[in-house]
């Protein structure tokens, strides 16, 4: 009986210590379960941005000469929408590895969100943190997404070198002026690298200021259309002019566009000012009409962030609409970058616009890797050479031979060419000379006011 009585109590305490343990494991599981979803970032393994900020708020208080760097993969969507989401994630995965192995000792990283990327390294000097970055992009770009197809992948990096820290200076604020820096580094063909510096504070300052009063400013029509002369180089008529978008503050003072269109270009802002700019080229048109230019085209930028617009063509058709304007008088300028990486979307947008009656032109050809491939598979109207063509007179020898066969080779595919930035006598000849068909520059006219141009056309400048 006394042996049975012990047998039960024994196995009682041993199903208790069997429970407690149990009991234990679970909610020691849960509690590793809840810090790695806490610390870690799922996808990556790498810590995630709350964890990354407490450790090196910990480590800056003790240690400095460290360098706050963000990393960022250049049109990381495109990677998913090419290669699948997968493929994507695997991206991810060996951006994080390759952070991860390239660290050294009381260094630390992790993945705040989507592909950016942070990292905590030691900073002894501008160069050496270069190259190791240099070696950090070079390694993730060595990535293999897919067996046919070739992807370049870019990486941009923003630098904030934390060389004395003091507790009234948050990590916040480090991180927000890498961020800074990251948002300067959004090159279009190369991995980039921007360290935060005054200039950037400043830019900052002046971008605040201008995303506070844009909406504004179009409501008060303060963007006034400048428009300046495309000259035939056979005949020296005028046929048509480009438009060019002008900031006039309520002050009288004019702010150029490389000063606003970037920060539009980055706010989105840029969509709401390219539809503006082409309801007044739709006006202006009509009015030229009245007054007997029926025979004037007017050239209208398009940005690269229009065509991501699902309702972009519905836009501009009401437009047209909405002026009775004949489309076929207005030239849609697209630049090149856009559509080297979209070919295909692109292709597809041409077609569609060209339908509407719209003609279609190639803007800024020769100012980044230009490919002639370009001009087989897309099917538009006018090439607009870059200005760098006559600027860069490095070279000149080949560089005449360079745009006398683009332009052969335009004509031969119908294409209307255009050089821009032509600045003297000289290099209209030269164009004329190798069958351009149309010039535009300063020494033909610079970008003017609607009724300076009307003058203009009439053969009535004051000059
Ligand atoms: P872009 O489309 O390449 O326009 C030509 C730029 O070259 C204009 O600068 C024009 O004033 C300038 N230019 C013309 N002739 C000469 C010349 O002989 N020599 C030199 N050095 N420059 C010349 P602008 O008006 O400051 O415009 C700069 C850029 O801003 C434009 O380059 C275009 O990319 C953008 N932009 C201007 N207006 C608009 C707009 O309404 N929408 C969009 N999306 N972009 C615009
Ligand atoms: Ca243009
Ligand atoms: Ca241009």
């Amino acid at each position: 009986m006394t042996r049975m009585i012990i047998c039960i109590f024994a196995v009682i305490i041993l199903l208790l210590v069997l429970l407690f343990s149990y009991i234990y494991i679970i909610i020691r599981g849960s509690r590793n379960a809840m810090q790695r979803m806490a610390y870690y970032d799922q996808l990556t393994g790498l810590y995630n941005k709350a964890r990354f900020m407490e450790l090196a708020s910990a480590k800056l208080e003790k240690d400095s000469n460290y360098a706050l760097v963000l990393l960022d993969i250049a049109n990381f969507k495109f990677v998913n929408e090419l290669f699948g989401y997968q493929k994507g994630d695997y991206l991810l995965q060996h951006v994080a590895n390759t952070c991860n192995q390239m660290l050294q000792e009381e260094e630390f990283c992790c993945r705040d969100n989507s592909d950016r990327f942070a990292l905590l390294l030691h900073y002894s000097g501008k160069e050496a943190l270069t190259d190791r970055l240099k070696q950090l992009v070079d390694t993730i770009a060595s990535c293999q997404l897919d067996d046919v197809q070739e992807y370049h992948i870019l990486c941009n990096c923003g630098v904030k070198i934390i060389e004395s820290f003091s507790n009234k200076i948050n990590v916040d604020v480090f991180w927000d002026r890498a961020n800074l820096a990251l948002k300067n580094a959004k090159g279009y063909h190369d991995s980039t690298t921007v360290f935060y510096g005054d200039g950037l504070h400043d830019k900052e300052v002046k971008r605040n200021e201008i995303e506070q009063c844009m909406h504004a400013a179009l409501d008060n029509r303060e963007f006034k259309m400048y428009l300046q002369p495309k000259v035939l180089l056979n005949t020296s008529a005028v046929c048509g002019a480009e438009a060019l978008v002008r900031w006039i503050r309520p002050d009288g003072s004019l702010i150029y566009p490389d000063e606003f269109i970037p920060v539009f270009e980055q706010n989105g802002f840029i969509t709401d000012l390219d539809m503006y700019m082409l309801e007044e080229a739709c006006a202006f048109l009509n009015r030229l009409e009245k007054n007997g230019y029926a025979d004037i085209c007017i050239s209208v930028n398009q940005s690269r962030i229009l065509f991501y617009k699902a309702d972009y063509l519905n836009e501009i058709q009401r437009i047209i609409h909405k002026y009775h304007c004949d489309p076929s008088r207005i030239i849609l300028e697209v630049t090149e970058g856009i559509t080297m990486d979209n070919l295909d979307e692109m292709k597809v947008l041409v077609r569609e616009l060209h339908k509407m009656g719209f003609a279609v032109s190639m803007d800024d050809f020769g100012s980044g890797y230009s490919s002639l491939n370009i001009l087989k598979e897309l099917d538009i109207d006018e090439l607009k050479l870059d200005r760098v063509f006559l600027s860069d007179t490095a070279e000149k020898e080949k560089r005449d031979i360079i745009m006398k066969n683009i332009i052969t080779l335009a004509r031969e595919l119908q294409i209307t060419t255009v050089t821009e930035g032509v600045e003297d006598a000289a290099q209209a000849e030269f164009i004329h000379s190798i069958h351009c068909d149309i010039g535009q520059g300063y020494y033909f006219a610079k970008p003017m006011p609607e009724d300076a141009f009307e003058l203009f056309i009439a053969g009535k400048t004051e000059e």
